[in-house]
């Protein structure tokens, strides 16, 4: 089954070459036409059940699909949440919502892209955010600024976690946070989207909501419980997003290992030299390690089991080991590494992302350091 799948998902990046993804970059264009095949073949909706329309498959299954597009040189966060954001419907939502949104996410009708947590303030400690969600009658009243929230642009609804109590008013800090699913298509001038300019083609945005109503019906689970439920979604995100990481350090590796041994120099391939090989061994060794932390960590998330220390570890694990193969690349490949035209400076760019986003390294030693090893709480 997953060779299967493997070989399947290479077909259909196999359309979608370099000059395709560089050219977007050039542009800093959406890849449209790439996510509409991923989702015309099923491929975003295949964790959700069959019973409501999607493949059924687990977060295994769902690594694999995406660490095979970044291996193939192309970029899955252009829509890798359509894959996880929908496990904070599915698992915290009543089976109304899940009837009304999940069916129509996993035909390709509704895109649930978005996923809006960060805030300027706040940073990495989210129970600081300050977007406010007041209700009054049937609505909640959303004020507030998000910032680098991704594909708003490209999705049609957005999970979003906003403040229900005041943060003086509640015993624990984690408490009196909520959860909603906002309809980006109705929000018209409550909520302003100000593009933010990266140094990826990665659609970003600072989010100010002016008084943006949102129905209560739309609130995900009871009010006040919404940190528990975002992160319960976390570890689906981590374990997928190292597998972009693997597929990255994977792509680095093949990419390294070709040019080394073809590009002669002094009379000998690049790639006899120990100097040049080593590094590049190296990198591997330690993306196959990432690998099967993240396949333990995702064998453990199907069979509905802890995995939270799996699933920081292979995230850190993964983009770290993907970082180390893209400098290795870069070394291998000199000059022609920084040429646009040989795509590595773009995979470079992007495998830089996944050191900080969706969580911070820092905070993955931290969470070891602390919940597992059960050192002092560092911050
Ligand atoms: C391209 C892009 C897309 C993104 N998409 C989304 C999205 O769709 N939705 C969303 O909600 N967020 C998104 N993010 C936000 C991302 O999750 C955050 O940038 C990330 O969690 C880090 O938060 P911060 O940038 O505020 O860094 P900060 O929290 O300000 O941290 C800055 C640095 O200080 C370090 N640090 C902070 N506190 C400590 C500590 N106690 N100990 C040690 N080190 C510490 C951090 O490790 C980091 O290196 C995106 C970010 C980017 C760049």
């Amino acid at each position: 089954m997953e060779d299967r799948l493997r070989d399947a998902v290479r077909d259909l990046c196999d359309r979608y070459p370099d000059e395709y993804w560089r050219e977007l970059d050039r542009r800093g264009a959406y890849p449209a036409d790439f996510v509409q095949e991923l989702t015309d073949a099923g491929y975003l909706a295949c964790m959700i059940p069959e019973e409501y329309g999607g493949a059924g498959l687990g977060v295994s299954e769902g690594g694999v699909i995406l660490e095979e597009i970044n291996r193939s040189g192309g970029n899955a966060a252009a829509c890798h949440a359509q894959m996880y954001t929908m496990g904070t419907v599915l698992r915290h939502g009543s089976e109304e919502q899940k009837e009304r949104w999940l069916p129509q996410v996993a035909r390709g009708d509704l895109r649930l892209q978005s996923f809006a947590v960060t805030e300027p303030d706040a940073g990495s400690d989210t129970t600081r955010i300050q977007t406010r969600a007041e209700r009054r009658g049937d609505v909640y009243v959303l004020r507030g600024t998000k910032v680098f929230i991704s594909r708003v642009q490209h999705s049609d609804l957005m999970v979003l976690l906003a403040r229900t109590t005041p943060l003086e008013e509640v015993e624990e800090r984690t408490d009196g946070l909520s959860v909603f699913v906002v309809d980006l298509r109705r929000a018209g001038d409550a909520l302003q989207v100000r593009p933010i300019e990266t140094m990826i083609n990665h659609e970003t945005n600072e989010l100010h909501f002016d008084g943006l109503e949102v129905p209560a019906e739309n609130r995900i689970g009871e009010e006040g419980e919404g940190f528990r439920y975002i992160l319960s979604g976390m570890n689906a995100e981590r374990i997928l997003l190292a597998s972009e990481s693997v597929g990255d350090g994977l792509y680095f590796v093949d990419r390294a290992s070709d040019y080394a041994s073809e590009r002669e120099v002094f009379g000998a391939p690049i790639g006899s030299n120990q100097g040049v090989q080593f590094p590049v061994a190296e990198a591997y060794m330690k993306v196959r390690a990432a690998a099967v932390m993240r396949d333990r960590a995702a064998d453990l998330f199907d069979a509905d089991r802890p995995c939270a220390e799996e699933a920081n570890s292979c995230k850190y694990l993964a983009s770290e080991a993907a970082w180390e193969a893209a400098n290795a690349a870069m070394d291998t490949f000199g000059g022609y590494g920084m040429a646009t035209e040989y795509g590595l400076e773009r995979k470079f760019r992007e495998a830089r992302l996944y050191l900080v986003a969706p969580v911070s390294n820092n905070l993955v030693l931290s969470y070891v350091g602390q919940h597992v090893l059960g050192m002092p709480r560092s911050y």
